[in-house]
């Protein structure tokens, strides 16, 4: 009994910390507890539906720019058919701006990934890319098979705003999923939030995140917030984490426009 109420409190404190609005330090935003259980679920490689955008088919980075300076076209590297993050060059966005949409793409961690916690397999899908560096909304990529992290960011996490429903997670080395439905936040003319950001994930075909509300774009530090935001349509980026390990790799990106 001891015990239970202990780990209570601790998952209490998690969760109170999550929602303080403090400024301060990265930690203060970890929830540790509790742990998604860890599921088997498939690999969806679904071809692009007939009214789909091919954001990446296998060939170039043609529908690409880098996300710090949009005049340069993206530098990753495609070959074989994938595309593989290249962190000396920074993150990549698509052109074309979107505002509600079904996305589907997949991405893999190395099977040679090294590194522990967010410092292995680090990546990211900005569901609407808000500009130069990691603003935007983050559904994370980071190996969760077997690597512990905080749960609000682990793969399928809306990094440091949603925990994943379950833990879908394959191996380094095999091919998984993402198929996202993002709806759009829309604000009023006095720049007020009149309906926030939606967005539902399904991780290896499992669902993850399940029409769940945001609070605003992805933070480091500090609770989200709508602060400063206008709304309208925006790219869709994906990250070069700064970390060490053994770069991602993606393929069969497409999205549709709903
Ligand atoms: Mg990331």
């Amino acid at each position: 009994m001891k015990a239970l109420l202990l780990s209570t409190a601790l998952v209490l404190g998690a969760i109170s910390r999550t929602y303080a609005q403090q400024a301060g330090k990265p930690e203060d935003t970890e929830v540790y507890e509790p742990v998604p259980k860890a599921v088997v679920g498939s690999l969806n490689q679904a071809a692009p539906p007939s009214d789909a955008l091919v954001l990446f088919g296998g060939k170039d980075l043609n529908q690409w720019v880098m996300a710090d300076d949009r005049n340069l076209p993206a530098r990753w590297k495609v070959a074989d058919g994938i595309c593989t993050v290249d962190k000396a060059t920074g993150n990549i966005e698509t052109k074309k701006a979107f505002t509600n949409f079904q996305l589907h793409l997949e991405w893999r961690i190395p099977a040679n990934i090294s590194g522990t916690g967010q410092a292995r397999g680090n990546s990211g899908v900005f569901l609407a890319s808000l500009g130069k560096g990691d603003l935007g909304y983050e559904l994370q990529i980071v190996d969760s098979y077997n690597n512990k992290t905080y749960v609000n960011g682990m793969a399928g996490s809306i990094y440091k705003q949603r925990v994943p429903l379950a833990n879908p997670a394959r191996k380094p080395g095999e091919w998984q999923s993402y198929d996202v439905v993002w709806t759009a936040p829309t604000f009023r003319a006095d720049g007020t939030v009149q309906s926030p950001a939606r967005v539902t994930v399904f991780f290896n075909g499992v669902l993850v995140q399940n029409n769940v509300e945001l609070a605003g774009p992805t933070r480091y530090i500090g609770a989200a917030s709508y602060e400063g935001q206008k709304g309208g349509p925006a790219p869709i980026k994906l990250q070069a984490h700064g970390d060490k390990s053994e770069p991602d790799s993606f393929r069969n990106i497409w999205v549709r426009e709903l």
